[in-house]
This record gives C-alpha cells, structure tokens and sequence, in this order.
C-alpha cells in the first residue's frame, strides 16, 4: 500500500475541454470580476513613509547607548551583549579610562570603538538584557534605509546619545523589571561596591 503523507491530494482530470472553456471566457470574467471586487475595498496597503502603522510601546528598533545622569558614558565595554548577542552583530574595542576624563566615561574601562551592524542584528533585545551597567536599550527609532552595507554598520557616532537629546526608554520598561531594578544589590545601574553587597549577604 502506498504511503499518505497528507490528505491533500487531487486526482487530476484529462477530461477535453469545452468549447468555452477553450475559449478562456468564463476564467477571465472571473478574473476581472474579482479584481473590480477590490476596487471597491479599503486597500490593505500602507503608503509608507507618508503613513506609518500604529507600533506597539516596546517595539524594538534602532540601539542606544546610554549617558549617565551627569553626561558620562555607561558603557564599561565589559562584552556581555557581544557574548548575548544570538547574531554576532556587535563588536567593540576597550580603553582605560585617563585622569580628567572622569566626566566622559562612567567607569575606569570604557568603549573607544562600538559598533551594531545593523544588517546582522535581528532586533531580539537579548544586548539589552544582557548589559550590567543599563547601558544598551533598544529604542522605537526604525534604522534607516540606504544604499551602501557598509553604512549599515553603526559607530558611536550613531549610539551614543547625546548630552542635550537624551532617549526616553522609562516606557519601554515594565513595572516587573523596575521593580526588579530597585533590589538593593542587584539593581543595575550602580557603580559596583564590593563591600556594600558583602554588607547585604
Ligand atoms: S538586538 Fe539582538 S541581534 Fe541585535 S545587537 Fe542586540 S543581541 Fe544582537
Ligand atoms: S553595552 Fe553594556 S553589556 Fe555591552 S559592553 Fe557596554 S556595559 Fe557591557
């Protein structure tokens, strides 16, 4: 007995045409019958980027990186989103931190070079997870289109936000993950002490 695999199949007929069936008549007044039919409905379609789908509050589109209350980068340039990251999409290089350069950079290790390809990433969020320091959200900003791969790959020139156009992402966070931020000693977003958490245990 021959194997089913679905229940789809369709005995085909070799059955001779009819005089109008050869004629394809009654196929294409069905045809154009069901096209008209659609002039008269409400198109599907979206003339974007004149109109634009209402987004969900926590879409998540292009990256930030985030400043510090007094202007200073979070980003201690530890790797975790590049170790998180699913699509091998981030890549950085570290520095040290110098005298003087307190109010550039949070910690004493910091990012000189990061860079999301923006073609690799499948916008999943895992960097932001992932990060210590809440340095990484991803925002409802869409990347843009362009023409060259290579402008794709975005710098911190792109990144980092900037000390007078901050990037709201209060919204993008739940009452559960506040919530969660608030647990003394495990609450990101502190400047790491030891002792304190010692303290804690
Ligand atoms: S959103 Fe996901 S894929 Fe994109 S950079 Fe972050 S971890 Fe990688
Ligand atoms: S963005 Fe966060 S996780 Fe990534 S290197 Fe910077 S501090 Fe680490």
């Amino acid at each position: 007995m021959a194997l089913q695999l679905t229940n789809r199949s369709k005995v085909v007929s070799n059955k001779e045409q009819s005089f109008s069936e050869k004629l394809y008549l009654p196929a294409i007044v069905k045809g154009m019958a069901i096209t008209f039919s659609h002039l008269f409905k409400k198109a599907p379609t979206i003339r974007y980027p004149d109109e634009t789908r209402p987004m969900a509050p926590v879409y998540r589109g292009q990256h930030v990186l985030k400043l510090d209350e007094n202007g200073a980068e979070r980003c201690t340039s530890c790797g975790m989103c590049a170790v998180a990251c699913p699509a091998e999409a981030i890549t950085m290089e570290s520095g040290e931190r110098k005298k003087g350069e307190e109010h550039l950079y949070r910690e004493d290790k910091y990012a000189t070079k990061y860079e999301i390809n923006m073609l690799r990433c499948i916008f999943c969020g895992l960097c932001e997870d992932a990060c210590p320091k809440e340095a990484i959200f991803l925002t409802d900003r869409k990347v843009e289109s362009d023409f060259e791969r290579g402008d794709f790959v975005y710098g911190k020139d792109k990144l980092v936000e900037k000390v007078n156009e901050r990037v709201d992402i209060s919204k993008r966070q739940t009452p559960e993950v506040l919530a969660f931020k608030k647990i003394p000693g495990l609450k990101h977003n502190e400047l790491f002490d030891g002792k304190k958490l010692k303290d804690k245990h």
